[in-house]
């Protein structure tokens, strides 16, 4: 059995109707598709117990019949209404559970006026799948983090004064898809200065350059086939001060006792405390306004969660990223993020750019 099959399997255990239905469109899903049939295109899925169905339309026909195996592939354009809803009629399936949090209401609204089905809302059983990778799954994670290890590798020296934020950004997303990598993970945050402290900030929108003295963080990761990593290391433009340098060595003794903290049996909430309180005793428990850490695979951010309202409890083979982090609004912040395998006794951790002390730049 193919593991896409077994992942389909898994599926119909954890659902209570026969049936589970997925519709990537307009790039509503493409996870779903591509974990439960490596397909990356616009169709919709239908599994059960007896019959795995791809539906999609001539543009992806041929795509679909090389990405996946032992799927009943069928073409044509109502693979998001009448033919869905067909399908399941034909094969006596009068009831199917689908993701409520990747289907829209105008979408479920259509399928009930095309048929006599009943459909079941489930938030995302299969993103509780993906929560612990298979063997592949990690290659392909451990793969991603070495690109983005030996873009930033390449980067770092290139980096000199005056150059805009949105410029090193294109750089590294140059690095990136020069290597064997299907792309960003995300939108690459480069920023500098003030910026450092807009968690999730866009250079494209209104780079500034570097000056001397400035923070300057990186925050990005690479995409092997569909698996994401995420690191966040952070720089300083000549020479450091000295309150840099104090709260780097907070935020990365922060990331060094969580990383030794992050084991199977721990719940998000214990690892995310262990930074969290080193902060707080620090004196910069108001500094840290996000979580410790999130879930990475197909998608940047997944389960399970590492903060302090994480219902989780770490398993082995699950990857969360650690990323602690102080930050100063209108003056700058520092994180360090690292990627880590959940193992039975501590975390294998994947990203390996240096981080023990803060290095200057430009
Ligand atoms: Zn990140
Ligand atoms: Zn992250």
């Amino acid at each position: 059995m193919t593991d896409y099959a077994l992942r389909r399997q898994r599926l119909l255990e954890t659902i209570t109707t026969e049936a589970f239905i997925a519709t990537n469109w307009e790039g509503s899903d493409p996870v779903t598709l591509r974990y439960l049939s490596g397909f990356t295109g616009e169709g919709s899925l239908i599994i059960s117990r007896d019959h795995a169905i791809l539906l999609t339309d001539s543009r992806y026909t041929e795509q679909a019949s090389q990405e996946t195996s032992g799927l009943d592939i069928q073409e044509g354009r109502g693979w998001n209404g009448q033919d869905l809803v067909d399908g399941l009629t034909q094969h006596s399936l009068t009831q199917a559970t689908f993701s409520s949090i990747r289907a829209s209401v105008y979408w479920l609204k259509e399928l009930e006026k095309l048929g006599n089905l009943k459909f079941v809302a489930e938030k995302d059983p299969v993103s509780q799948l993906r929560r612990v990778k298979s063997p592949e799954e990690l290659d392909h994670l451990r793969a991603a983090a070495k690109v983005a290890d030996a873009a930033l590798a390449e980067l770092v020296p290139w980096i000199k004064v005056g150059m805009s934020e949105a410029e090193i950004a294109l750089q590294l997303e140059m690095l990136i898809r020069s290597a064997d990598a299907e792309g960003s993970a995300f939108g690459i945050n480069v920023s500098a200065g003030a910026n450092t402290a807009l968690n999730h900030y866009n250079p494209f929108h209104h780079a500034v350059s570097l000056k001397p003295g400035d923070l300057l963080l990186l925050d990005f990761g690479a995409n092997v086939k569909g698996y994401r990593s995420d690191i966040t290391r952070t720089f300083v433009v000549g020479k450091p001060s000295a309150r840099d340098r104090e709260i780097y060595d907070i935020v990365l003794k922060a990331n060094c006792r969580a990383i030794d903290a992050v084991r199977a049996g721990i719940t998000g909430i214990a690892a995310d405390a262990v930074a969290r309180d080193l902060i707080k005793e620090a004196g910069f428990g108001d500094n840290f306004g996000h979580g410790l850490g999130h879930g990475i695979g197909l998608e940047v951010h997944e389960a399970p969660s590492l903060s302090p309202l994480s219902k989780d409890t770490l398993e082995p083979g699950m990857v969360v990223t650690i990323e602690p982090g102080i930050y100063f609004t209108g003056i700058g912040g520092v994180r360090i993020e690292d990627d880590a395998i959940v193992t039975e006794t501590g975390c294998e951790i994947i990203t390996a750019f240096p981080k023990e002390e803060l290095i200057s730049v430009g």
